[in-house]
This record gives C-alpha cells, structure tokens and sequence, in this order.
C-alpha cells in the first residue's frame, strides 16, 4: 500500500471488513496481490485516510490462490468435494432445498447470514427464506456480535443505533467510558478519535479485565472480573446516586422509570461491588468524578459486557448510568455501541434477523407484515413468524425430531469457528442432509458442504453497508471478479427461478435496494430517502431518511444525530431498565477455578476466514495463544511458549503461553480467529441471554494445565 494523489482511474470505495468502513481508494496495480493498490482517501470523513494492516492489504484476498474460482460438489456421500460447473452446483442446492422441504415441512430448511453481507444481500436473503423456501428458520451471526446491545437500546430509546451521533462527537464530550471494548486493535483508526478527545482535555475511562492496547491509553483502567460488567455498572449509579450527582431535571423531563432503576442501583454497595468485581472503591469513586465533573459524557460499549447470558441488562445498567446523569439525548452525550463486523448495523435492520422484517420492524406486528408483505406482493398470512435465535438454529441442524433442520443454506458465515461450544455446532452441520455454503474461501463449514458456491467478494462487486455511525455508504466495485465466481445476488436469483420464483429477485444491486427503500418507509431503520446517487454525491447518508411525503419538498438531509428532541418511545421519553446483578451462567469451582475470556487482535478478523490468507497478517499474528498473569503461570508451573490446554465443560483448546501483567490472575484470554486445536469456541459457553438470545462468548469458567508436547 501507498500514499498519494487520487488518479483518474482510482475507485472510492471502503474496506471489506469491520463496522467502521474506513474509505480507500483502489488503483489498478498488475504486480500488487489481488491486483489493486490501496490509496489512502482523506476526504472521507470516518477514517480519515487512514488505515489498519487488515485494510492496506485486503486486495490479497481477490488473489486467485486465495480465495474459491470454481463450484465444488460432494457427489457421494462421504466422498470428496469435487469442481463442478455451475448448472449442476445450482440445481443440487435448489434439490437439496425443495427435498428437505417436501420430506420435513418449511421449518426443516434454514438459512444462516452473516453481518458482513451488504444491505441488498441481507434484504433479498430475508426475503428468499421467508417467501421462497417459507421457512421461520433464519438468522445470523450478527446474533453473536451486538445483539445485547441492540436489544437494550430499543428498550431504553425506542431504536437501536450502534452509535446515535457521529465518532465525530467523541472528542467534543467531557469524558468516555469505554466498556469491554478495544478499538487499538479492533479498528485503530477509530482511535484516533479518543486520542483527540484526550488532547482536548476529555478524559477516557477504559473498562476492561485485561490492560489492553486501548486501555493502556485511559486516564482510568478498572479490570473488573470478567461477567461483572453490570455490578460495576450499578455500582456506579450508586455512588452517582450517594454523591448527589443525578441531573434530576433531565430525569424528570426526558425519562421514565427512575424510581425502580434507583432502588435496584442503590442496593448495590460499593463494597458489594468491590467484591464481585475486583474493582476498588476508590476506583469507582474516582470513575463517577471523572465521568460527572465535565458537562458532558458518552458510554460506549463492544462485545465486552454484550457477549454475556446477561448482555441486555448489562447494557441497560450502563444506559441507566447515562439517563441518570444526563448524557443522553444532548449534544456531545449518549450511550452509543461499537459495532464489530463490516455491516453489523446494516445487517441487522433488513430482515436476516430471527424475528425481524425490512425497515427494523418486529415479524409479529401486523401492520408491519401488512407493509412488507405488500412490497413482495403477498398476502401477510404467507409470512412465517419468527425463528430460532442464530445457536438455536445452528444447535436444531440435523436433529432427527419433529422440529429438526435438515437442510442448511449458509451465506457470509463461519460457524464452526465463530460459534459457541464449535465442535458441537460442527457436529450438528455435519449430520444435515444437505448443506451449502456460500463463501469466498473454503472455510471450516464450507468443508462440511455438500455444495460450495465460490462468490465475488467487496471490491469485485457494488452494495451498500452501513457502519457503525448508522451512515449509509457505496461499497464500489474496482474490478472485474473471476470467471468462476457469481455474486450472492445471483446466485438467490438463480435458485429462486428454480424454486418457482421467477421474479422478484432481482441480481443487480440497485434493483434491490430500490425495493428496500420502498420495504424500509416508515420503519424503524428508513432509508426511503435514500438512493445509490445520493450516498455517492455526499459520500454517506445516516438514517433515518424517510423521502419527503411530497415530491416536490426538498430531500431529508438524514439524520446523523438522534434523540436531541426526544427519544423514539412512543411517549418520547427514554426508559430506565430495572436491573440487578446477577453470576454469569458458569462461575468458577474446584475443577474448574479459573475464567476465560475471549477477544480479537490486531491483524486478524473474526473466524479469520479471509485475514488467515494473507501473508503479511499471518506474519504478524500466526497463532492463536492463552495469555495469562505470571502468578498464574508459576502456580501451574508454565513458561511462555509452553503449550497449554485451556478445558471447560464443553472441550478444550491448546495454544502457546503468553505471559503478561496485562491481564488479572483469576482470568486467562484467548482470541479466536483460529480453527483446530487452537479454537477458542470449542471451550466458550453457549448460554443465552434471555432477551437478545445473545451467547455467553466473554466468560466461562475453565482450568488451565500443560498440554502434551505438539
Ligand atoms: Fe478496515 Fe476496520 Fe481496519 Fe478500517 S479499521 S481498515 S474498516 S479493518
């Protein structure tokens, strides 16, 4: 990668993994892998031209040593995956489809997303499983990213936008907690914005168990025990309570609620806290006078306190700490979430969700299965109601019972790296009758396939995402994919007209996103307003845009800061959540006295699929590894390097010591980009949390013991 002058024959566009969508441009280069050099693009107001090594060298994945060029078959069960042409791979999916459906019923067929999808894939893919196979069954890895969070945001505002206000906004505030989350490593452009935030005087409070890359930068770390997020949130409303620091006159005005969520924060005593968290008093008294001295403040939460059996309550009591002091709803104020994957956001608004139709409606509201319904074209009976939440899903495959799934079509995913309790998920994936994927690369659950569709990929192809901000953006092509390789689009085309559905899946992208812009009016996520030209001439558009009532009014300039007037509860006011702490589903015991948390690093992205591929991340990050307190490495007799297996109930996973002060002694980290023995997900737990069905992936209780020499 380089930097310098935009050319002519240069393509804006954005990175094709996380959820800040960081803008580049991309220059036909011959002799750079993948063909395209990336060039920094200034102008784009997110990242501002600058990018993190998964970026700069995200053409190597076009590369066609990379990535799949031809469709694969399983011709006999048992048998190899063997090149097919495209007719054939076709017509074995669609068989594979409509037989598991004749022989089981609807239910018996699924479809997995993904958050990396673009809008138009995740809205035609809602629409094929719901019309075209008529199954309920279908959902997403999104489920696994930012689901607590989503659900507590609708809770508390009537709407759930990972980030109400633009990044922009963060070094204007007075102070930030950043709650289990790591943008260092995540998305180091994104951190940027803190480092400002700091030299305008702002101060950081970082929430973490471990003294990461991020944290390392705070005013203030607090290392709570992992799956105590939300004592220390309570804790905190206590003290914010005790010190006289509520901003009664916005509780008064602008929420509802305040009484319970009190009661229930005022019986969390800071020595209570103390003890379930590991965090000091004076810490949390040093927290609440950091975050309420200034005039403003934002809480931002990640995967930290959202990936836990309690991650809505747990967003809750960190909303109910912003509602308490007033930073919400206010310039430079709020509750915001970091979402992690490239369309996270996007992703979750347009219909692959379980329980959740275009425009971000609820599948069991009337008068929103009336609207979407008369978008396709059909009668609201004809809509399925909703499904099984995405391990539910995935834990149902291949079950010999009424309600088994017997049939898996599977999009932009890899679950048996990415989800809980994995090995298991592997097992059930390889006891369907039949399973497709659709993917880039033959990844872990691509292997287990009867079909694999080899598609194009971000560069390849145009669609839009929308990042974390809730701006809407243009993912432009910038080159011709290989011959082998058909679009997602496409391909929901093609096995549509083969299930009897000529019409209404359209391959081309514009095309879709005309028909979701009419499916979104007048929903929670309204992007009627907004159009391919648009995005293009202002470079993003935030939703929610609706399109003027009259032709003839100017357009809506989308709306890139939320709630200022009032929040979006039908009374207009913002709820407090009634919330208690309570264990995680796994506490520590004798067989098992210690906590694992789970995480990602710098050079690798999620189940590593695509980053594993390229030479240069591989280099910098090759492995997986166990990092946990030197006291902890002495008491189990362990040296760097030495091969441990970290074991739960579920299984055990075994990587290289990296020692480090870095983390607490009670608690070891793994991060989980890597399948094999190394695989994080075969220890994590699959509890869900009962509201956002959301995985329990931050803490389970394990021990740690020398492995076998490799
Ligand atoms: Fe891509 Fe995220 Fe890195 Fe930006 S921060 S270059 S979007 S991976």
């Amino acid at each position: 990668a380089a930097t310098g002058p935009r050319r002519d024959s240069a393509t804006d566009t954005h990175c094709p993994y996380c959820a800040l969508q960081c803008g580049m441009s991309l220059l036909p280069d011959p002799s750079a892998p993948g063909g395209l050099d990336v060039r920094e693009r200034a102008a784009f107001p997110v990242n501002r031209g600058a990018l993190c090594g998964k970026g700069r060298t995200a053409p190597a994945v076009l590369a066609p040593g990379a990535r799949l060029t031809e469709p694969l078959v399983r011709r006999e069960p048992g048998g190899a995956l063997e090149p097919a042409g495209w007719e054939e791979a076709l017509d074995l999916v669609a068989a594979g489809l409509g037989r598991a459906r004749e022989r089981h019923g609807r239910d018996a067929v699924a479809v997995f997303g993904g958050g990396g999808l673009t809008n138009e894939k995740a809205y035609a893919l809602g629409k094929f499983a719901r019309l075209v196979l008529g199954t309920s069954q279908i959902d997403y890895n999104g489920r696994f990213c930012m689901s607590s969070a989503a659900a507590a945001g609708t809770r508390a505002f009537g709407v759930d936008r990972g980030l109400p206000f633009p990044l922009a906004d963060i070094p204007r505030t007075g102070c930030v907690i950043l709650v289990g989350a790591n943008p260092a490593e995540t998305m180091p452009p994104a951190l940027r914005y803190f480092t400002e935030l700091r030299e305008r005087g702002g101060r950081l409070i970082v929430v973490d168990p471990r003294r990461t890359r991020t944290a390392e930068q705070a005013d203030l770390h607090l290392a709570p025990r992992p799956g105590t997020d939300l004592a220390l949130a309570l804790g905190l409303l206590h003290l914010v309570v005790a010190e006289g620091r509520t901003d009664e006159e916005f509780i008064a005005e602008r929420t509802t609620g305040w009484e319970a969520a009190r009661a229930a924060a005022m019986a969390h005593w800071p020595e209570y806290v103390e003890r379930v968290t590991g965090v000091p008093v004076p810490q949390l008294r040093a927290a609440v006078r950091m975050f309420c001295e200034p005039e403003s403040g934002m809480v931002l939460t990640a995967r930290g306190p959202e990936q836990q059996s309690k991650g809505t309550d747990t967003v809750g009591a960190w909303i109910n700490l912003c509602l308490a002091t007033g930073r919400a709803g206010r310039p430079h104020s709020g509750y915001g979430c970091l979402t992690g994957q490239g369309n996270g956001q996007g992703g979750r608004e347009h219909g692959q969700k379980a329980d959740q139709l275009p425009g971000y409606r609820l599948l069991t509201d009337p008068a929103a299965r009336a609207h979407v319904a008369a978008v396709w074209g059909v009668d609201p009976q004809e809509l399925p109601g909703p499904g099984r939440s995405a391990y539910e899903l995935l834990d149902a495959l291949g079950r010999d019972t009424p309600d088994g799934i017997r049939a898996l079509l599977l999009m932009g995913s890899n679950p048996v790296v990415s989800a809980p309790r994995a090995a298991h998920v592997a097992e059930r994936a390889a006891a369907l009758d039949f399973l497709a994927v659709c993917d880039v690369v033959l990844s872990e659950t691509a292997r287990l396939a009867d079909v694999v569709l080899p598609v194009t990929q971000w560069a390849e192809e145009t669609g839009t995402l929308t990042n974390l901000e809730g701006r809407v953006l243009l993912r432009r092509r910038a080159v011709a994919p290989p011959p082998g390789c058909r679009g997602d689009l496409e391909i929901l085309h093609a096995l549509a007209a083969r299930l009897g559905w000529e019409k209404g899946f359209p391959a081309d992208p514009e095309e879709v996103f005309e028909e979701l812009r009419r499916a979104s009016a007048g929903g929670r996520a309204d992007y009627s307003g907004i159009t391919y030209r648009r995005i293009a001439e202002e470079d993003g558009v935030f939703w929610p845009c609706p399109q003027p009532a009259d032709p003839a009014d100017p357009p809506h300039p989308g709306t890139p800061r939320l709630f200022l007037d009032r929040f979006a509860t039908p009374d207009g006011r913002a709820r407090f959540a009634e919330v208690t702490h309570r264990p995680a589903a796994e506490e520590p015991n004798e067989e098992y006295p210690l906590l694992l948390t789970t995480g990602r690093v710098l050079a690798q992205y999620q189940s590593g699929a695509q980053t594993r591929r390229v030479a240069e991340l591989n280099a910098a990050a090759p492995g997986p590894f166990v990092q946990l307190h030197p006291r902890l490495a002495e008491r189990i007799g362990a040296a760097e390097g030495d091969r441990l297996a970290v074991i739960s109930r579920r299984g055990r996973a075994v990587a290289p010591a990296r020692i480090s002060r870095d983390i607490r002694a009670d608690t070891v980290f793994m991060p989980f980009h890597w399948p094999g023995e190394g695989r994080a997900n075969t220890v994590t737990n699959p509890a869900l949390d009962p509201v956002s069905r959301m995985p329990e992936f931050k803490v389970c209780a394990v021990r740690v013991e020398p492995a076998e020499p490799d």
